[in-house]
């Protein structure tokens, strides 16, 4: 069996329900939680967004919010000033350009306030099936232990990698499914590697 064929099979068998972890219920939701969500736990997003958005149910609300209360909601998650100043200017950039929706293009994804490329992938995944492999810290690490990537590549590196080593269609899933093998098993410090079924593909 090929590295990446086995590498799929066991998380398949691991994670079989592997999905986004921060609550949502549309499109706007998931983006503007993606973005809160930089250096900060999923949990601790999840743990603001209800009062967020029971406040500010769509980008035509947010627009309009004024930043110090936007700021005492998101407080908890850290870096709440700058998190709060992109989530406004991208819900008015989203009601004057895209009548309030979300854009489907990466290009349109990437011009917007405090979205860059990983959370453009996580949107265009999640939201509208559109092949994209997002990396953050969790991807990135267990790729360079499962040497699909090198110890040192950057992010966007890691990213083309996992591109050439997946099939397209299983690129969404398996982002997921790092993410959890990353957070529950193979973790930063102290990872659980009793009975891991990638020992013999991984340098550690
Ligand atoms: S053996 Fe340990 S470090 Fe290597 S992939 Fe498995 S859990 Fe991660």
């Amino acid at each position: 069996m090929r590295n990446s064929e086995l590498i799929m099979q066991s998380l398949d068998q691991l994670f079989p329900d592997a999905e986004c972890q921060l609550h949502h219920k549309n499109h706007f939701e998931l983006l503007i939680a993606v973005v809160l969500s930089a250096q900060t736990t999923d949990e601790r997003v999840n743990s603001v967004t209800p009062e967020l958005f029971e406040m500010y149910p769509d980008a035509h609300a947010l627009a309009d919010a004024e930043l110090s209360d936007v700021e005492r909601i998101i407080r908890p998650i850290g870096l709440y000033h700058n998190k709060a100043i992109n989530i406004i200017k991208l819900s008015k950039v989203l009601c004057e350009y895209y009548e309030g929706k979300v854009p489907d293009s990466r290009e349109d994804l990437e011009a917007l306030p405090g979205v860059g490329r990983k959370t453009a992938n996580v949107i265009l995944s999640n939201c509208f099936d559109e092949p994209a492999f997002a990396v953050d810290t969790h991807v990135a690490r267990v790729s360079k232990r499962l040497q699909i990537a090198d110890p040192d590549d950057d992010v966007r590196t890691v990213e083309e990698k996992l591109m050439q080593y997946f099939p397209k269609e299983k690129w969404g899933k398996l982002h997921h499914q790092f993410i959890f093998f990353g957070r529950y098993r193979c973790k930063a410090v102290k990872p659980d590697c009793s009975d891991c079924p990638l020992k013999e593909n991984c340098i550690i």
